[in-house]
């Protein structure tokens, strides 16, 4: 039996849930919180259920997609290759799933883009002085903004 990684992790989850029911509830000290306290408790610290699956699944999603496109996209743009680690969505998804999980709208960037060329592209989408199309960083306005950042060393 592993004795760390996922599988210790579920066997020791397990034991812990056994020994919780043979014991019985009369022994339970008044101050200790219930298994459902408990398993809330654990939740909170570790997500929910099913923020854990979505998480899964986001990281899977990812990773397919930068093993397919490896480059960042804003640098392939202005000629340079940087591997991208970061899979950013076009438009601001604010939390809407549909659109988390549309790939057609999903962008693989380094981190240089997607922390200062992206920021800066949302903050002129959000103010109305940029189409969503621009948010793209292959977009001439992202092109234009990479190579003013670029030359001023940010
Ligand atoms: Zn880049």
């Amino acid at each position: 039996m592993a004795t760390h990684g996922p599988d210790a992790e579920k066997h020791a989850g397990l034991s812990f849930a056994w020994d919780m029911a043979k014991r019985p509830s009369a022994f339970r000290p008044a101050h200790q919180p219930t298994r459902q306290e408990q398993s809330r408790q654990y939740d909170r610290r570790r997500g929910s259920a099913r923020e854990r699956g979505y998480n899964v699944r986001w990281e899977k999603a990812r990773r397919t997609f930068l093993a397919r496109a490896p480059l960042c996209l804003g640098c392939e743009a202005v000629g340079r290759v940087e591997p991208a680690v970061i899979v950013d969505h076009v438009i601001p998804h604010g939390g809407d799933s549909e659109r988390f999980w549309d790939t057609g709208m999903w962008q693989g960037c380094c981190k240089w883009h997607h922390d200062v060329v992206k920021q800066r592209l949302e903050d002129l989408f959000a103010r109305g002085s940029l189409a969503a199309a621009s948010l793209r960083l292959d977009s001439a306005e992202a092109i234009a903004m990479t190579r003013a950042l670029r030359s001023n060393g940010l």
